[in-house]
């Protein structure tokens, strides 16, 4: 018979296809079809004639958004709960389902739309909260964890309560920040009023990205952290957030499709022995990723198109060198001599196929890190040497998502495309994106 077999934890690095299902105006052309699942390999897929390309998953237009969410994104959330920092980044040409993948639409966020119709955010809110929840109870029946299994932690403890729910002596908080990046404007759509001056002008740079040198952790000095004690609370804050996102994009005589919005997740835990983990989730729902059209390429407009395509130039060359790194270290792995006074803790979380909990089970617990500011996992030594070469620092994108893309942090990237023929060369444009990651 059948044994069932558990699903694998979630590697360093994944990359996923998602096909739209053909819109209502293709059908009606009766629009051909130019990319399909590979018969007989749920991984694959065709593009064209016979150019096929595998990826960690694909998604083909008839699976629907829980599918998606069980599929690729499930066994990130519970990661990030545990500690890890997270990124989901949803990339293509405008119009093939960015924005209905992640769920940040204010449309689709709001109460009349069907729960199967909801997107990775609203599903990853409501399952942290649930988890959050559940883990408190949970130990109010078997005593306290020590946390010494969670990555990001300190060994601070907390004085007094934290802003979260509390339940006997463990405690969570969370709260929620929510940006938008057009060229290299930083607006924080939470409180956009502050990236106007009188004049109704953007003013830049309000909200800057800073590094802690030390931790190696990156942030944003002035953006507003609204803390949220449910997911309705969280919906509240990415519904007020994206209408403005509207508005910004009004006021700089631009379309959203231009700009990166981000949606970040700021989780922190405190044991009930006063160890603090710290984690964030990031969702980003990239610019349009087509070419302009040289027609339209002049003044502003060509500077748009130039600065953000530069922007997903250098998220491509991150991914990719993250890519290749993963392929080393499970390469690395393979071979039969490991590499004498190479610390395990080098290898931990970022294999594709190697399961992060099994590589930190050898390690046994890690100590508490010193104990001064709360520090993410993603800053040991060893991250920070094998990192020194990913581009981070060529684009304000990837200098922000700095802590969250590679080291222990996970990463899955989302490639939208069209099925529809008239779409192809965008579609092949995506397609190699994407393949580049691998
Ligand atoms: P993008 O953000 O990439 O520009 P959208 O998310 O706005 O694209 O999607 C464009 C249109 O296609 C929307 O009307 C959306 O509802 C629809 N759509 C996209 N993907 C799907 C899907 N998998 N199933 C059903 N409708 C979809
Ligand atoms: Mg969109």
């Amino acid at each position: 018979t059948h044994t069932q077999t558990q699903t694998p934890p979630p590697a360093g690095l994944q990359v996923a296809i998602r096909i739209r299902p053909q819109s209502e105006r293709e059908l009606v052309e009766e629009a051909d079809i130019c990319v399909q699942q590979m018969p007989g390999d749920a991984n694959q897929i065709v593009l064209g004639r016979d150019k096929s390309y595998s990826f960690d998953q694909v998604y083909p237009p008839e699976l629907d958004q829980k599918s998606v969410y069980n599929g690729c994104v499930k066994g990130i959330v519970d990661k990030c709960v545990q500690g890890y920092n997270t990124t989901i980044l949803a990339y293509g040409q405008t119009g093939t389902g960015k924005t209905y993948t992640m769920g940040s639409g204010s449309d689709t966020l709001s109460s009349g739309v069907p729960l199967d119709q909801q997107g990775i955010i609203p599903r990853t809110v409501r399952d942290i909260y649930a988890q959050l929840e559940s883990s408190t109870t949970a130990e109010d029946r078997e005593g306290a964890d020590d946390g010494q299994n969670s990555p990001n932690k300190d060994g601070t403890r907390q004085e007094g309560g934290d802003t979260g729910k509390n339940r006997n002596s463990e405690s969570y908080a969370v709260s929620v920040s929510f940006i938008e990046l057009y060229n290299d404007t930083i607006v924080d759509l939470l409180h956009p009023s502050a990236d106007l001056d009188s004049t109704n002008n953007l003013t830049p740079n309000q909200v800057s990205i800073v590094e802690d040198r030390k931790s190696g952790e990156t942030y944003l000095k002035g953006v507003t952290k609204v803390p949220s004690k449910d997911a309705d609370e969280v919906f509240a804050h990415l519904r007020r957030g994206s209408d403005a996102r509207t508005t910004a994009s009004t006021n700089m005589n631009a379309t959203s499709s231009r700009s990166h919005a981000i949606l970040t997740i700021h989780l922190t835990r405190t044991s009930s022995l006063g160890v603090t983990t710290t984690s964030k989730f990031n969702f980003v729902d990239l610019a349009g990723s087509e070419r302009l059209k040289r027609t339209n390429a002049t003044g502003d407009r060509a500077k748009e198109g130039i600065s953000i395509n530069s922007g997903l130039l250098a998220l491509g060359n991150v991914i990719s060198a993250l890519g290749d790194l993963q392929t080393k270290r499970e390469r690395r792995r393979e071979s039969p001599a490991p590499t004498p006074g190479a610390s395990p803790k080098h290898s931990r979380g970022v294999s594709r196929h190697t399961s992060m909990s099994s590589g930190r089970r050898g390690l046994g617990p890690t100590p508490p890190l010193k104990n001064k500011s709360v520090t993410s996992p993603a800053l040991s030594v060893s991250q920070k040497d094998s990192n020194s070469f990913i581009p981070y620092r060529s684009s304000k994108l990837t200098r922000l998502l700095k802590d969250s893309l590679g080291g222990n942090s996970l990463t899955l990237m989302i490639a939208c495309i069209s099925p529809s023929d008239g779409d192809f060369m965008e579609t092949r444009n995506t397609v190699n994106y994407a393949n580049r990651a691998k």
